[in-house]
């Protein structure tokens, strides 16, 4: 059974409802199968004003759902109503691609005569949906990555039908968001099978999802083990399918000798409020801070360490994941070499505590224990000797989401060969480069790339958040000598 918990005062809120069983689920995919390819079929104009529908009705609904948001995540209001328009706009921009148009047509070479090689067909390159897109929704953003989220809204912008698993920690705001995306879906003429919602408390209905031969490819948000575990399920199919999960991500930041010259209380301060935001349960929060030996790193990190423990995180989201956190700080704190700078004191069991526990490289490089995320408000200050040591860091992480530099400005005496090398490795680690500002907040927008090499993706050349994130969902298709006609109506939406 499913039961909305008030995040708070860990008490149960109203009557509790059944899972999804699996006939259920198998009817779902089923269901969205069948209307797959009229769902294709559609125009862009109907998908943009479809998900223009979702968003208005977001809104519209705002209030009851932000306060639902919030008694079941105890996220909070300011932070809750910026989420729901970050969601809103989100929708708004994959709107805005679709009434662009180019959606669907990639390339159309003219024929040209002769013999080949030189001379050729004409070959027009179009992009087709899919299919069903299985969708796990994220505890973590319940507005942003879950049941009308990202996954969600660029699936259905592709033309896929979308079967959402809400997740267990918020499972009546997900219902109370699906009936506003069904509602959208129907006010546009829509059959209900384009979007569908299965929920369950144990991982039979994620599982029994992704073997559904319905189901086309997957999208996740969440942790390594379940990630990791689905991801294998999807590729073990008897017809293997595309499992877009993002899975972790350690962020790592580097404070380089130029950025401690100036500012750098301003930048400890900046930087606390960026391991601390949402209590660390962010996917970008930076969790390994690499600062240089000796001073001026040591006051940097005083200073980090002092901003740090005037911080008073609010409480995590579900107590599975305050249990993590805590062994996954504990387990930092009694490596060898481990200095705790912060957190010896001021949790409660509401609250966890926000922790700066430190190390030397050589301590970090020689124990891959410290090398996984822990998710929350703590982070990992990793002392190194030099840039190299640097760049080892970042070899060892191997795949993360972000990679922040602080301290290389535009002057390009300053980028030397070691720096040049320095962002080479960053690059080859990451997803995203920040060389300003803290790595939590992901802008919507066309360059953005939200994945990286795992296990920050299973899918290393996709993006879960930005426009590209339709692409996962789309296939290429080349059309010879196909008829303008034909290509228009294919192509051109
Ligand atoms: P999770 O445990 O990965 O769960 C995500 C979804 O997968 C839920 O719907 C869950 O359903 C399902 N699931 C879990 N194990 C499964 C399995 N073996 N087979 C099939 N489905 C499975 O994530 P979470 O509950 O949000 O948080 C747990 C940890 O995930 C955190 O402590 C953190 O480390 C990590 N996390 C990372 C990110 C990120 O962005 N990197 C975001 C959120 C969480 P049921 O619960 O119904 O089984």
């Amino acid at each position: 059974m499913l039961q909305s918990i008030n995040a708070r005062t860990g008490l149960a809120h109203g009557a509790a409802w059944a899972e999804s069983t699996s006939r259920d689920i198998d009817l779902a995919a089923l269901q969205a199968r069948q209307v797959a390819r009229d769902f294709a079929a559609s125009t862009t104009g109907l998908r943009a004003t479809l998900l223009r529908g979702i968003g208005q009705r977001l809104l519209f609904a705002r209030e009851a759902l932000v306060a639902l948001a919030d008694r079941e995540t105890g996220l909070g209001l300011p932070r809750l109503n910026g989420e729901l328009d970050r969601t809103v706009y989100q929708l708004e921009q994959f709107a805005l691609a679709l009434d662009q148009g180019a959606v669907h047509l990639l390339l159309d070479e003219p024929a040209v005569a002769g013999a080949a090689p030189l001379g050729r067909p004409r070959m027009t390159r179009i992009r087709v949906p899919l299919g069903p897109v299985a969708v796990f929704a994220a505890s973590n953003f319940p507005f942003a990555f879950s049941v009308a989220g990202g996954d969600t809204a660029s699936a259905l912008a592709a033309g896929c039908p979308v079967i959402v698993k809400a997740h267990p920690a918020h499972p009546a705001l997900s219902l109370a968001l699906a009936e506003q995306v069904q509602a959208a879906v129907a006010q546009c003429g829509l059959p209900a099978a384009v979007f569908q919602l299965v929920q369950g408390a144990g991982i039979a209905v994620g599982v029994t999802l992704v073997q559904a031969p319905a189901i086309a490819a997957v999208a996740f948000t969440g942790s390594l083990k379940a990630g990791r575990a689905l991801a294998d399920l999807a590729a073990a199919r008897p017809r293997p399918i595309p499992f877009f999960g993002e899975l972790g991500s350690v962020n790592p930041l580097i404070v380089l000798p130029a950025a401690l010259a100036s500012g750098a209380a301003q930048r400890a301060a900046a930087l606390a409020q960026s391991i601390t935001l949402g209590a660390g349960q962010f996917c970008t929060s930076p969790g390994v801070i690499l600062v240089p030996q000796g001073e001026p790193g040591d006051g940097f990190v005083r200073e980090l360490a002092g901003q740090l423990s005037q911080m008073q995180p609010h409480g995590m989201l579900t107590a599975g994941i305050r249990q993590s956190f805590e062994s996954g700080v504990q387990a930092w704190c009694h490596v060898r070499g481990a200095q705790v700078l912060a957190g010896q004191a001021g949790g409660s069991a509401a609250t966890p505590c926000a922790t700066l526990v430190q190390v030397s490289a050589a301590d970090y490089l020689a124990q891959p224990a410290l090398q996984h995320e822990v998710f929350g408000p703590a982070a990992l200050v990793v002392r190194t000797a030099a840039l190299q040591e640097m760049e080892d860091v970042l070899g060892a992480i191997g795949g993360t989401l972000t990679v922040t530099l602080w301290g290389i400005d535009g002057d390009a005496a300053q980028v030397t060969d070691e720096i040049q090398a320095l962002v080479r490795r960053a690059t080859d680690v990451a997803g995203r480069v920040l060389f300003a500002g803290v790595p939590t907040g992901v802008a919507v927008t066309a360059a953005q790339q939200h994945g990286g090499p795992y296990p920050a993706s299973t899918a290393p050349g996709t993006t879960s958040v930005g426009l590209a994130a339709m692409d996962r969902f789309l296939r290429p298709v080349a059309l010879q000598d196909a008829p303008d006609g034909l290509i228009q109506r294919l192509a051109c939406g």
